[in-house]
């Protein structure tokens, strides 16, 4: 091992105290294979009203009270407590502000389905009270590792208001971005908040995007090293506005420091042989236990008319950029193949009400669920035949690999990381673990589909499919060591 470097990583969501998505994953899982490897990791992250103090055994750390932020003329003051990430030695700090984190949810309020007002001054506060943190604590990481533009506003403080301080001067950041379509971009008015220097001028400075704040954006001009979470997006985003979302301009001028680091899953969590939430554990050698949790997943959602169609699943944010209007689009043709379908989701209204209406037309092989759902996602990744995943860009995709996990065989549009995690099926080749289609319309899916679904009629081709992709390495390991070595660039050492 190179030598011990000391990490904190800054996540506005940490599985399983807290998650909406992948980012959620990744806090829960690569600060564990850090640790593993040897460096002192430390995770902070908001205490949301979600989080079971109990379960968790949340202890507050006495030195790490009532500590004082500035925000605009007032005083806000957080305390941080302190738990560990399950199954891990690794210390995660909670930051305990209840005005601003004690909420239904995250980002979003679950009741207007809209971002909360208030989400620039919660993660101005969030950024500034990391930083607090560690002086309150004494503790100086070699690297703060930032995640999307809920903390990318640390780096920006790190590199204009703390260089001359002798406690920050000397530790560095890297900004992982996780969807450059998230940019914490607010109106300016909330630069009172950060209660910058009486002759500082937005117009024109880091913050400033088209006029707005943007957290992200003066992230990634101020972090030392700059990453996204999969190699063929990194190269996606900083090439075309189509993936980049204007940040490909800022991208640019950070050319040197943007690489693409594939993340990882978490075995302890997403392993067939020995999830405790399915039916039946199963591995590549036995896959018996497959077909028990097939038949469990069929009679559960009451999908009994087609039982030898195959079992097609979505799990997923039900959103344009996860490819819902392309299943819209084909919606009817694939189920005239025929086949039973199920997604688990959340998204945006129009795609609920299409998804509603079809459930009334086709109920006996579409069922629907609309919640976020852990313990549902587990019982439907190990009973379905296949995940389908037509995402029109995906910086990395963590869903796709838990089903090449699963024996579930992914179908995806060839973008960012599930171009870099799936190969196509070629008959007579012993090298496809799923099947990707390369143009974003209905007719190339559905012909990806069908295809799909005349090799699943081939017991044994689809077996050596399944088996495949459940022999694929995607343990965090590797990334780990990659992100070892860019902190270690980040820190110039
Ligand atoms: P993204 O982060 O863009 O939403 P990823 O594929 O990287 O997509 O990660 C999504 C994560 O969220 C996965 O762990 C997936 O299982 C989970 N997930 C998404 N929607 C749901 C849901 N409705 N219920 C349970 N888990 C969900």
């Amino acid at each position: 091992m190179k030598n011990r470097l000391k990490v904190l990583m800054a996540f506005s969501e940490v599985s399983p105290f807290s998650k909406t998505g992948g980012l959620g994953d990744v806090g829960g899982a690569l600060p564990k294979a850090l640790k593993d490897m040897g460096h002192d990791v430390r995770v902070i992250t908001p205490q949301y009203r979600r989080i079971n103090e109990r379960k968790y055994v949340l202890r507050d750390v006495i030195r790490l009270q009532g500590i004082d932020i500035p925000m605009a003329g007032e005083q806000m003051t957080v305390n941080v407590k302190s738990a560990f990430l399950p199954h891990s030695k690794v210390q995660v700090y909670f930051m305990d502000y209840r005005p601003y984190f004690f909420r239904e949810g995250l980002y979003i309020n679950p009741k207007t389905n809209t971002g909360y007002e208030d989400n620039p001054q919660r993660f101005i506060l969030f950024a500034k009270g990391i930083l607090e943190t560690l002086r309150k604590l004494q503790w100086q990481p070699d690297v703060i590792h930032c995640n999307d533009w809920q903390t990318g506003l640390i780096p920006f403080f790190l590199k204009h208001y703390h260089q001359d301080d002798p406690f920050f001067s000397k530790i560095f950041s890297l900004l992982t971005v996780h969807n450059f379509a998230f940019q914490g971009n607010f109106d300016p008015d909330c630069t009172k908040f950060l209660n910058l220097p009486a002759d500082f001028h937005f117009e024109g400075s880091d913050l400033d995007i088209n006029g707005q704040c943007g957290f992200l954006k003066a992230g990634l001009l101020n972090a030392d090293g700059v990453n996204t979470v999969s190699e063929r997006h990194a190269k996606e985003a900083a090439g075309s506005e189509k993936f980049g979302f204007g940040m490909e301009k800022v991208l640019k001028k950070r050319k040197d420091a943007l690489e693409g680091i594939l993340n990882g899953i978490d075995e302890q969590v997403w392993n067939p042989g020995t999830d405790g939430l399915i039916k039946q554990n199963y591995t590549a050698e036995d896959l018996s236990g497959k077909a028990e949790c097939r038949q469990a997943l069929l009679e559960e959602f009451n999908l009994r008319s087609f039982p030898d169609a195959p079992v097609i699943a979505m799990i997923s944010r039900l959103t344009e950029q996860k490819g819902l209007q392309l299943v819209q689009e084909s919606f009817e043709a694939m189920m005239g193949i025929p086949v039973n379908l199920i997604v688990l989701g959340l998204g945006e209204d129009r795609y609920h009400a299409f998804l509603k209406k079809m459930k009334s037309r086709f109920s006996k092989q579409f069922s629907v669920h609309f919640k976020f759902d852990d313990t549902m996602a587990h019982r439907i990744m190990a009973g379905a035949d296949m995940f389908l995943m037509p995402s029109l860009y995906e910086p990395c995709g963590l869903t796709q690999m838990y089903a090449l996990k699963y024996g579930t065989v992914p179908v995806v549009f060839e973008t960012g990381g599930l171009a870099d995690t799936v190969r196509s099926f070629e008959n007579g080749a012993s090298r496809g673990n799923g099947f990707i289609f390369g143009k974003a319309n209905d007719k190339t899916l559905m012909k990806t589909v069908k295809q799909a679904v005349s090799v699943y009629r081939d017991t044994k081709k689809w077996n050596q499919l399944m088996v495949r992709g459940m022999l694929e390495n995607f343990s965090w390991e590797k990334a780990a060591e990659r992100y070892v070595d860019l902190y270690h660039r980040c820190a110039g050492k």
